[in-house]
């Protein structure tokens, strides 16, 4: 099995040089065990953050051991009647071609006709899912509001902006990092203004594309989309503190939005998540996003890079915005 291992710590940008690919050998299976095949694994924002030393909600990556991740893959031999050779599962066994383990690390889903099963991973898996709860439960979205949401081209901002709209919104704001990503938002993930951060002036770009403020901001980029978001919102404004993708290489901490005051004065309710406590939900979204996704609502794009070889390429990528929508990588 060729597995990725995390070399050295980075400080600020990773690049390769921090990851190591190494050769695995499995025995033969144990007594519960099963062997899978990956067809596709995930990188997502949050690695970059299990790349370091500190506590947070998810343990650090340890150095010379193989990565996790989500993945989803079919089994190739198995000594369990519940997940059979040919059974499609999902797992969080990433950064790995085959994966021998413990059925019970193994989840069977079904098959999907005429989808890629990489959409396990994105729209209608974890990043789906996020968009899903930062939406209802933490932003608290409702019928008629104006929605903004950063990083909108990417996994969690393609399915946030057409969620919003298919929840009733009245207007759906979102920003990207290029003039491709931002025709992409109101061409075919629902969006119905965007605009391109990298032109700067993020706050003059947001209060030209809504003269009538937001409601809700969905905020996956932190620093200062935050501020000019801050600055936008009305009375009663909530956030949906999903991600800071902007400081997640800094070395040092980075100052928060200057105008914190209005969180007072405009009685603004920011709400931060980790989708691990949301997990009750996944029901819920999945009868929604099925629903949706059946009757052809959802335009669903991956950035998919091939071979297990270009997995740390398809990362650094990521947090590059070499993708639109999910990025994944096929093995
Ligand atoms: P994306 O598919 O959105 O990929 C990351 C994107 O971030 C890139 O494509 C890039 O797009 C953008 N980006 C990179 N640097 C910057 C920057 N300095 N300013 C603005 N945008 C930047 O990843 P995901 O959809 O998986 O994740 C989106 C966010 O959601 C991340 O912050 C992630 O950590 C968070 N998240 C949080 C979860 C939770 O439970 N709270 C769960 C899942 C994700 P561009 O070209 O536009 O710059």
């Amino acid at each position: 099995s060729t597995q990725i291992q995390l070399a050295s710590r980075p400080s600020g940008w990773p690049t390769a040089e921090n990851f190591r690919t190494v050769q695995v050998t499995y025995g033969d299976l144990a007594p519960g065990e099963v062997r899978v095949a990956t067809e596709f694994m995930s990188v997502d924002p949050y690695m970059r953050g299990r790349m370091n030393d500190v506590k947070s909600y998810t343990p650090p990556f340890a150095l010379d051991e193989t990565m996790t991740g989500g993945a989803i893959g079919r089994v190739v031999e198995s000594n369990v009647d519940e997940v059979p050779v040919g059974a499609l599962v999902q797992h969080q066994l990433g950064w790995r071609d085959i994966v021998q383990a413990d059925a019970a690390q193994f989840r069977v889903v079904p098959e999907i006709p005429g989808v890629s099963t990489s959409v396990y991973l994105g729209m209608l898996g974890m990043t789906g899912l996020t968009a899903y709860v930062g939406l209802t439960a933490i932003a608290q979205m409702r019928e008629g509001d104006t929605v903004f949401i950063s990083g909108a081209a990417g996994a969690v901002g393609t399915a946030a902006g057409q969620i919003a709209r298919l929840l009733g919104a009245k207007r759906v704001i979102g920003s990207a990092g290029s003039a491709e990503k931002v025709a992409l938002l109101t061409e075919r993930y629902g969006y119905d203004v965007a605009f391109n951060y990298k032109d700067g002036d993020i706050r003059g770009q947001l209060a030209a594309a809504t003269p009538e403020g937001i409601d809700v901001y969905f905020d996956n980029v932190g620093g200062e989309h935050l501020e000019a978001a801050i600055g936008a919102l009305n009375h009663g404004g909530r956030v949906a503190v999903c991600g800071a993708i902007s400081a997640y290489n800094a070395t040092e901490p980075v100052p928060g939005p200057r105008n914190m005051g209005n969180i007072i004065t405009r009685s603004l309710t920011l709400k931060g998540f980790t989708l691990g406590g949301y997990l009750h939900l996944a029901g819920e979204f999945q009868q929604h996003m099925t629903e949706w996704f059946g009757a052809g609502k959802i335009a669903h794009d991956e950035t998919v890079v091939e071979g297990i070889d270009h997995a740390v390429d398809a990362f650094l990528g990521l947090l590059r915005g070499e993708n639109v929508g999910k990025m994944v990588v096929k093995i």
